[in-house]
């Protein structure tokens, strides 16, 4: 599908030129103009003039203390500065001059009227039909749309081609696919729906986190129907002026009835479908907005053909009147990918680029746990790139690999010099994680360890990948992760007697792991099944906010230092117990800097 671009700049822009420039002309120009065919002379040219009988028409300008004459053809005019002159009079009887003719002309008052108020008004209006016809056309492709202008919409309108988004393209999401595929069905036969009095959704909302492919599902739908595609963000609606959103609104349905069947896709749906609080002083702009979006998708009647996507992060701040039945009574969640997701996104990205043999999709899909669609493209592209750079033809697999952590950690420093006692502190911190992990059963097994200091401010880390799909965790799977959080800290104590700054995402990580165990996993005897916590922001994050006493609070916090601390303790115990492979692995990891999982276990294994 070709995006056809918006406007740059607004109308007005153009206007305001064309003010300055017939500002300029009017009050600068046309007086220069008059003057310049005036020829300054001096009063004894004059008099020399008139003795020769050499004058035409004389004007006497009293106010302006000057005198203007021409010559006896009246091809030019002269001017001279007045004098105390009392024979000025009889000289220019002598002289046979007219006195008193008009020499510059002075212009009528309604040529005065035309030029500088009619002819400006009707360039503007010429410029302004001129333009709002050329955006119209470049905005819908043919001559036979929408005006552009304020509050007008300026939805982006995908023209129907062959090469448009498809199902296809869209790895892994099979359950959204499966969903909207009933919604493409029917827009290619609404009859078969219609006969039996099956009303479509009119519409869909696509709630994940960001990057998930929310976007390009849309458009496959529209794709897949083979139907215009209008696409408009939340927070394009908004404007400065209340109203103008709601106008906006208003002519996008409009134009969005007219191209019927059709699919009208709004991103950021948040931007203006946010709870409608009643504070004072709220958000008008964005409430009209609103009112007119609930407005629209009322007004029209069941089954004529236009289906509305939207999409959001963040459902749960949705007003209820947008998502009762009747408006977007479908939801359609779009989540992370899991393994199988993610190795299909890998895929149809890597289709790409050209490929060594030596990849291996479902070990990168491992490596990247937790990576969003958009992050995955972002991985092959850059593994892409860094095989142009080191002046390849081929990605390989630790192109990949490397790209993850690029990814994951940013780029590594290369002027980062760490001392010698730095260095060797962080293999033993990152040694202390991976020996924890390995350790303990259930931890999952070591990938890689580093300690080449990364863009993002990390001075090493420990990869840990997961063999599979995880759905659910054990409490006591959660208790090992936590004390393999700690198990840096803990290395650091055991072999330097002293703590370092390099602990705080550790801790950062462990304390709310602990937390959401305490208030949302009912894991502690006290609290048993009781909520003390609620996630706000699910896709984004996952922001909570406490629903609980202030005794509870500092009863939780306590719990919380038990609970990490009690893992802090474990964590050390096993180091201890394993201290001789502690000082190897860590030597090891000193001297070459990376060491894979493999390594790491041949080392741990070896008796
Ligand atoms: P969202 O709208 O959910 O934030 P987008 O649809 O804009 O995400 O996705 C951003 C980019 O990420 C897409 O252009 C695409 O390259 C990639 N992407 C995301 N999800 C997928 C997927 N399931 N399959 C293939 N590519 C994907």
């Amino acid at each position: 599908m070709q995006e056809i671009k918006k406007p740059r700049k607004p109308l007005i822009f153009y206007y305001v030129i064309v003010m300055i420039i017939l500002l300029l002309f009017n009050f600068l120009l046309m007086p220069w103009f008059a003057e310049r065919q005036i020829v300054e002379v001096g009063y004894e040219q004059f008099i020399k003039m008139t003795e020769e009988k050499d004058i035409g028409q004389v004007e006497i300008q009293q106010e302006e203390n000057r005198i203007l004459f021409t010559d006896k053809d009246g091809t030019r005019i002269y001017e001279t500065g007045m004098i105390d002159d009392p024979d000025l009079t009889q000289r220019l009887v002598d002289s046979g001059a007219s006195i008193y003719g008009q020499i510059v002309k002075q212009t009528s008052p309604w040529l005065t009227l035309i030029l500088s108020w009619i002819l400006p008004i009707l360039i503007f209006v010429g410029i302004g039909q001129y333009m709002s016809k050329k955006l119209m056309n470049r905005a819908s492709g043919g001559p036979d749309s929408m005006i552009f202008g304020m509050g007008k919409s300026n939805a982006k309108v995908y023209v129907k081609s062959s090469e448009g988004i498809r199902f296809s393209d869209v790895a892994g999401e099979d359950e959204a696919k499966e969903s909207l595929a009933e919604i493409v069905d029917y827009l290619h036969n609404p009859g078969k729906y219609r006969e039996v009095g099956a009303n479509m959704p009119k519409g869909v909302l696509l709630v994940g986190p960001p990057g998930t492919g929310k976007t390009m599902l849309a458009k496959a739908v529209a794709g897949e129907a083979n139907v215009p595609f209008f696409s408009m963000s939340g927070s394009e609606f908004v404007e400065m002026f209340v109203g103008m959103g709601a106008s906006k609104v208003r002519d996008l349905f409009k134009q969005a009835k007219e191209k019927a069947p059709c699919i009208v896709f709004i991103d950021e749906i948040d931007a203006i479908g946010q709870k409608r609080d009643g504070r004072v002083g709220g958000n008008d702009e964005r409430e009209q907005t609103l009112n007119q979006l609930l407005t629209e998708m009322d007004g029209f009647e069941n089954n004529n053909g236009v289906i509305i996507l939207a999409a959001t992060n963040r459902p749960e701040s949705l007003d209820p009147a947008l998502t009762r039945p009747g408006r977007f009574d479908r939801r359609v969640p779009v989540e992370l990918p899991d393994l199988k997701g993610r190795e299909e996104i890998l895929k149809v990205h890597a289709k790409k680029v050209k490929l060594d043999d030596s990849v291996d999709f479902n070990k990168v899909a491992r490596m990247a746990s937790g990576a969003s669609g958009a992050e995955l493209a972002n991985i092959v592209n850059e593994a892409a790139l860094r095989t142009v750079r080191t002046g390849r033809n081929c990605v390989t697999q630790a192109d990949l690999e490397e790209s993850i952590e690029v990814v994951i950690a940013g780029y590594q420093k290369k002027n980062a010099i760490l001392t010698d006692q730095e260095k060797k502190i962080v293999s033993y911190h990152e040694v202390g994680h991976a020996l924890v992990a390995a350790m303990q059963t259930h931890s999952a097994p070591v990938q890689k360890i580093t300690i080449v200091p990364r863009t993002s401010g990390a001075l090493g880390y420990t990869m840990q990948v997961d063999e599979g799909n995880h759905y659910l965790m054990s409490q006591e799977e959660l208790e090992n992760k936590i004390a393999t959080l700690t198990g840096g800290r803990a290395a650091e104590e055991l072999v330097f007697h002293s703590s370092s700054t390099g602990a705080s995402n550790d801790i950062e990580q462990a304390t709310k792991l602990a937390r959401s165990m305490i208030t949302r996993y009912g894991m502690s005897e006290e609290f048993d099944m009781v909520a003390m916590e609620t996630v706000t922001n699910q896709y984004l994050g996952g922001d909570t906010s406490l629903t609980c006493s202030a005794e509870t609070q500092a009863e939780i916090d306590r719990k919380v230092v038990e609970l990490v601390k009690k893992q802090h303790e474990k964590a050390r115990k096993i180091l201890e117990d394993n201290r001789e492979k502690l000082d190897e692995i860590s030597e090891y990891l000193y001297e070459k800097e990376t060491i894979t999982g493999d390594e790491f276990m041949k080392i741990l294994e070896k008796k």
